[in-house]
């Protein structure tokens, strides 16, 4: 399980898990936000509508969900990660923190690992410089992120995002049980 808080690189973290381990299973979660430019609806999230997505709360299909930012719904589904696991499968799953205590209460052998950013500062040059919010939803999304990154704590192990092909590297560690 790989949480922390927004612009600190889980997207590309996961992408780079994605690229060079693909062995290793990267949950796509259920979202009612829109497309980014460039992302793939069922590669990096399933785009679902509101009423899709409540269709599918109601049905008990989430194995979580959370409103994130204040915005928007996103999702784990169940299924396929249940069928990941019993086929002795690694999964990965990239949720924030409420996403992340939902799965740590009903799954606690799940290891939790929090990617954090190397300093505040770089976050905020991080979130201004991917160019991808406006003013509002960079604020609203540093709100969370402060709220985010006093969680480290509660997490197995918290992996620094200073070099992304570091941090897969550590976090696969992490998923195989080399990490001591
Ligand atoms: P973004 O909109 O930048 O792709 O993602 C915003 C936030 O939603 C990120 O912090 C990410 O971890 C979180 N998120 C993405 N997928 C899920 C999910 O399936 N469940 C939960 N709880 N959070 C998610």
């Amino acid at each position: 399980m790989l949480a922390g808080p927004t612009a600190v690189g889980k997207g590309t973290v996961s992408a780079d898990l994605r690229a060079r381990y693909p062995h290793i299973w990267l949950s796509v979660s259920a979202t009612t936000r829109d497309p980014r430019p460039g992302e793939i609806d069922g590669v990096h999230y399933r785009f679902l509508g509101p009423e899709a997505f409540a269709g599918a709360v109601a049905a008990g299909e989430f194995l979580e969900w959370a409103v994130v930012h204040g915005r928007n719904s996103y999702g784990t589904l169940r299924a396929p990660v249940e069928e990941k696991l019993a086929a002795g499968e690694p999964v990965v799953l990239e949720i924030d923190l409420q996403g992340a205590r939902q799965v740590r209460a009903a799954m606690p052998e799940a290891r939790f690992v929090f990617l954090a950013p190397p300093s505040w500062d770089e976050l905020v040059r991080r979130l201004v410089g991917r160019g991808t919010e406006g003013p509002e939803e960079r604020e609203r999304r540093l709100a969370t992120a402060k709220v985010e990154l006093a969680a480290a704590a509660e997490f197995d192990h918290v992996i620094v995002n200073d070099d992304v092909q570091r941090a897969t590297d550590e976090l696969v560690r992490v998923i195989h049980g080399e990490d001591g």
